[in-house]
C-alpha cells in the first residue's frame, strides 16, 4: 500500500512536443476552499488533504505546485456547431496523473488556473457559480452510474471575473481518466504528421484500451472501441434525460467519460427537441439529437485516423465506413434494451418496440415528466399527469402488462426499474437555487442536494422536494458555455 501523498506522473509529456504546452497556472490572489470530495480525494490517495491541511487551497488554486508535477495545457482542435477551430486548453491546467488505489490512472487538472498559450481573447479564468455547478452535476452524474470526469476541489480566487457583469472567481479540480478527445485527434490530423497521429493512438490505447494493444489495425480498433463507448454514454444519457449542449469534437473524451459540463441540463417533460443552451438556437444539440451527433462527431475521429488505418487512402475510408455504418443499428438496440430495462420487461421482444415508442409519444403529447412517469409506473402510484386519465394510456398500460404477463409474472422486474429509474435527478430550479445561495456565501443548501444526489436511487422521504416538477417546466430557462 502506497502511502498518502502526491505520486504524480507525467506520461503525457512523452508525446511529441506539439501535443501540448509545459505551463504554470496563474497564482491567485487569496485562495479559500468552498468544496471538497474526501471521499474522492482517498480514492486518490489525497486523504492526508483533508479540510484542516493548511495547503489545501494553495493547491487546488494552483499557488503552491505539488510535487512530481509538471504542469501543462493541452493542445487540441475540434469541430464547434460542425466548424473546425485550433483550440487548447485555455483555462485549465494538467498537473500531471495520480494513480488510484486500484491502479487506475487519472488526470488531475485545474479548470480557471489563468492564461495558456492557447488562451485566444480568453482570461483564463471562471465563475464560482459555473465550477460549482459542474461539482454538483459531475458528482451527480457520477453518483447516477454514468461515465464522468469528477471533481475534487473548489477554491475561490478572491478575485472577481467578469461575464456581463462582475462574480466570483473559482477553480475547479477535475479528474479525469484523460483529457483526450476527438479534437486531440483532429489536432494531431490538421497539425501535425503521421508519425505524430501513431504516436498519440498508440498512447491513447495503451492508457485507455491495453487489451487492444496487439491488433494489425490500431486505427480502427481505437475507432470501433470508442464508438461503442459512446454509443453506451448516450444511451445512459438518454435513460436519465441529460442533455450535453455542446457535444463539439473537443467536448467528446476518448475514455468515454461525460465531459465539459457548460451548458448541460435535465429535460423535465418529455420532448426530443428540448434544448436550453443559449447559443444552440438550430437545436443542434437537443435531447433527441444526441446519438445523431455522436455518430457525427465519429465520423470526424474516422476522419482523423484515415492515415493510419490504412496506407491506401480508398481502403481507409472504406474500412472506417464500415465502422461508422454500423452506429445506428447498434445505438438503436442498446438504446431500445435501456428503455426496456426502464419499463422493467426482462424479455422484450421485437414487437415491444412498439410500446417504448407509443409511451414516449403520448408522454410528448401530454408533456409528461419523464423521470416521474417511470417512478409512477415503478410504484403503482399515479401522480397528476394528463397522460394517467388518458384513454390511450390505458390502452398502453394493457399492453405494457402483457408483456410481463407473457413470462407469468405478476408485474414488471422491479430490480430493473429501481437500477434504471432515478429517483432523484438534479432539477434545473434546484440546481439553479443552491447556486445562487452558494454565490452568497452559504453553501449548505448546496450541500444538502449533493447528498441527495449522491444516492439517486434511494427513497428521499425527507427530501422529496428536490423531486419537484417545475410548474413551467423550466420555460425560458437558460444555460451558458465559458462562463
Ligand atoms: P468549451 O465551449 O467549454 O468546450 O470551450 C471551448 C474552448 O474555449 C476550450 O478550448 C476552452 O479552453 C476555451 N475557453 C473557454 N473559456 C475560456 C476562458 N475564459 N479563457 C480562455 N479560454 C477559454
Ligand atoms: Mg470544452
Ligand atoms: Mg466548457
Amino acid at each position: 500500500m502506497k502511502k498518502d501523498n502526491w505520486q504524480l506522473e507525467n506520461t503525457y509529456t512523452e508525446l511529441p512536443e506539439i501535443f501540448y504546452s509545459l505551463h504554470q497556472p496563474v497564482p491567485v490572489t487569496k485562495p479559500e476552499l468552498v468544496c471538497f470530495n474526501e471521499v474522492l480525494a482517498d480514492q486518490f490517495g489525497l486523504g492526508f488533504l483533508d479540510q484542516e491541511n493548511e495547503n489545501i487551497a494553495d493547491y487546488f488554486s494552483g499557488n503552491v505546485i505539488p510535487d512530481g508535477a509538471k504542469p501543462l495545457a493541452q493542445a487540441y482542435a475540434g469541430h464547434q456547431f460542425g466548424h473546425f477551430n485550433m483550440l487548447g486548453d485555455g483555462r485549465a491546467i494538467v498537473l500531471g496523473e495520480q494513480i488510484d488505489t486500484t491502479g487506475k490512472r487519472f488526470d488531475i487538472q485545474l479548470k480557471g488556473s489563468g492564461q495558456t498559450p492557447y488562451s485566444r481573447r480568453g482570461d483564463g479564468r471562471a465563475t464560482l457559480y459555473s465550477m460549482l455547478r459542474e461539482y454538483l452535476i459531475s458528482e451527480s452524474m457520477f453518483h447516477l452510474g454514468i461515465p464522468t470526469t469528477r471533481s475534487l476541489a473548489v477554491v475561490t480566487t478572491g478575485e472577481k471575473v467578469f461575464r456581463g457583469q462582475m462574480h466570483n472567481g473559482a477553480v475547479l479540480t477535475r479528474t479525469a481518466e484523460s483529457h483526450i478527445r476527438v479534437g486531440t485527434f483532429e489536432y494531431a490530423r490538421h497539425f501535425g504528421s503521421t508519425e505524430d497521429l501513431r504516436g498519440l493512438a498508440m498512447y491513447t490505447i495503451e492508457r485507455h484500451y491495453p487489451d487492444k494493444k496487439d491488433t494489425d489495425n490500431p486505427g480502427l480498433e481505437l475507432l470501433k472501441t470508442v464508438m461503442h463507448k459512446q454509443i453506451d454514454l448516450v444511451v445512459d444519457w438518454m435513460r436519465v434525460g441529460f442533455i450535453h449542449g455542446v457535444m463539439n469534437t473537443d467536448n467528446m473524451s476518448i475514455a468515454g467519460e461525460t465531459i465539459d459540463y457548460g451548458p448541460c441540463a435535465l429535460m423535465n417533460s418529455y420532448n426530443p427537441n428540448t434544448v436550453f443552451s443559449s447559443i444552440d438556437t438550430q437545436g443542434r444539440y437537443a435531447f433527441g439529437n444526441q446519438a445523431h451527433i455522436a455518430q457525427w462527431n465519429l465520423t470526424a475521429f474516422a476522419n482523423a485516423l484515415l492515415p493510419i488505418i490504412s496506407e491506401d487512402q480508398k481502403k481507409a475510408v472504406q474500412l472506417a465506413q464500415e465502422v461508422i455504418d454500423g452506429f445506428q443499428y447498434k445505438f438503436t438496440e442498446r438504446w431500445y434494451k435501456m428503455m426496456f430495462d426502464k419499463l422493467g420487461i426482462s424479455h422484450p421482444e421485437e414487437k415491444d418496440k412498439e410500446l417504448v415508442d407509443n409511451l414516449l409519444a403520448l408522454m410528448e403529447t401530454h408533456k409528461a415528466d419523464y423521470t416521474q412517469v417511470f417512478l409512477t409506473l415503478q410504484q403503482d402510484t399515479l401522480i397528476e399527469n394528463a397522460l394517467f386519465k388518458s384513454e390511450d394510456f390505458k390502452d398502453w398500460r394493457q399492453k405494457w402488462e402483457a408483456t410481463y404477463l407473457r413470462e407469468g409474472l405478476v408485474g414488471p422486474s422491479l430490480e430493473l426499474m429501481n437500477r434504471s429509474n432515478p429517483k432523484v435527478i438534479p432539477r434545473n430550479h434546484w440546481v439553479e437555487h443552491v447556486l445562487n445561495t452558494a454565490a452568497r456565501g452559504e453553501m449548505e443548501p448546496f450541500n444538502e442536494l449533493l447528498e441527495v444526489l449522491s444516492k439517486p436511487y434511494d427513497d428521499h422521504p425527507e427530501d422529496l422536494q428536490f423531486q419537484q416538477i417545475p410548474e413551467d417546466f423550466d420555460a425560458g430557462y437558460q444555460t451558458f458555455c465559458g462562463t
